[in-house]
């Protein structure tokens, strides 16, 4: 049987067992019909527009504009989908490919939960039934997401492998998949693993982009200087990106730079000197893995970007010098997310403060012609009580004193 192997430059490819192949080459089939089919994108559009809150806007922010008093700073508002993040583009457009090929179930798998949630979402509105894949160690930390997955009428099973977190979980649900292809489709979460994911999960997060390329020139004129976009398995940022490829704009992925990357305590394949190329998970891509090919624990103050592997098509990027990598540590991220808050009254995702504090570091850099747009992948309710720890560290609290001071002075 010949699979499709797509690479960008050296990265991506399917490494997949033999079992899956022909489930992974009806999925490929499918997709390229749907991308070649012009009613396809429009209903997909049209799906989200009625059911999600597309188009979303973009916010001109004034008042960061003028605190740090240079670049017009926009902020493109993938919060405001249903659900709370740009997970829900991706899922909805596999929601419609499960039809396509006439398929009743779908499985997922989950980390923080967020992933989970959405799935579980699109399965209630189309109809499938559900099972969610998640680890015993975050099932236990998120619980409100295993809460509403089950509500959804998914079910939710704790994964008691290895470390019991993601790849665990990503791990059973391929077992699953091998057992009932017929009938099932495996919802990828990210622009990563084996062709068609990161095409196909891409594809249909470059509504963002598309709308946001608009938005900015209807707005500001012009083109942005710069965008920037956290970056986890990848999926926000290039669905951002893909607005810009052919445009003279600076592209920005910020990556989880934890503890600081000298602690190795962060999740940086792409902007750190710690990822090395590997094959894992079906793909080939920058892992953070020992010597010996073994995933390292990665760290994170937000769990949607802490993650081992990177988007392949990141990765080709990455080499051809089309985006900039850069990294934010928890701690400028909390004080961007306290930042943003504060001025604009907007709550980011954690993983979105990432962007906001790397725009942040680099404000000054630019002059008041700039422009510089910032993708809020998300909204910040989920990371409540994230927050409220990090609050109530008196080290913390005294830092954010200060920095008040600061900016009233
Ligand atoms: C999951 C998540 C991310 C990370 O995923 P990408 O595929 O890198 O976009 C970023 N932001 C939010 C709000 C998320 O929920």
């Amino acid at each position: 049987m010949m699979i499709e192997r797509r690479y960008y430059g050296e990265f991506g490819g399917a490494y997949i067992p033999e079992i899956l192949v022909s489930t992974f080459e009806q999925l490929a089939a499918a997709f390229r019909e749907a991308k070649n089919d012009p009613h396809f994108w429009t209903e997909y559009v049209n799906l989200l527009s009625t059911y999600s809150c597309r188009p979303t806007p973009v916010t001109w922010a004034e008042n960061l504009t003028r605190h740090w008093g240079g670049p017009r700073i926009y902020i493109k508002r993938e919060d405001l989908n249903h659900t709370g993040a740009h997970k829900l583009n991706n899922v909805m457009g596999q929601g419609l490919l499960v039809k396509r090929m006439g398929k009743s179930r779908v499985i997922a798998e989950t980390g923080a939960g967020q992933h989970g949630v959405a799935t579980a979402t699109m399965a209630a509105k189309f109809g499938f039934s559900c099972t969610i894949y998640m680890g015993e160690v975050d099932v236990a930390r998120q619980r409100p997401n295993v809460f509403w997955m089950e509500r959804l009428g998914a079910r939710v099973i704790p994964v008691r492998d290895g470390t019991r977190i993601l790849k665990d979980a990503i791990n059973e649900a391929f077992r699953d998949w091998a057992t009932r292809m017929d009938d099932t489709h495996y919802v990828l979460g990210t622009a990563c693993g084996a062709h068609p994911f990161p095409e196909m999960v891409s594809y249909f997060q470059s509504i963002i982009g598309q709308e946001a390329r608009r938005q900015i020139v209807d707005r500001a004129g012009r083109l942005p200087t710069r965008v920037y976009a956290c970056v986890g398995g990848g999926s926000n940022a290039l669905g951002i990106f893909s607005g810009f490829w052919d445009d003279p704009v600076e592209l920005v992925g910020v990556e989880a730079g934890g503890r600081g990357l000298a602690t190795g305590r962060h999740a940086s394949r792409l902007a750190s000197q710690d990822g090395t190329p590997g094959v894992a998970q079906g793909y080939k891509t920058y892992f953070l893995q020992d010597s010996e090919g073994q995933m390292k624990e990665t760290h994170s103050v937000a769990a949607g970007l802490d993650y081992v592997g990177v988007s392949p098509i990141l990765a080709a990027l990455r080499q051809e010098g089309r985006v900039r990598f850069e990294a934010a540590t928890d701690q400028e991220v909390l004080e961007a997310f306290s930042l943003t808050l504060a001025k604009e009254g907007l709550i980011p995702a954690l993983e979105s403060s990432h962007a906001f504090a790397q725009a942040f570091k680099e404000a000054s850099d630019l002059g008041k012609d700039d422009i510089i747009l910032i993708n809020q992948s998300g909204r910040g309710d989920k990371d409540i009580f994230t927050i409220a720890d990090a609050f109530s560290d008196p080290e913390w609290n005294k830092f954010i004193q200060r920095k008040a001071e600061e900016n009233h002075a």
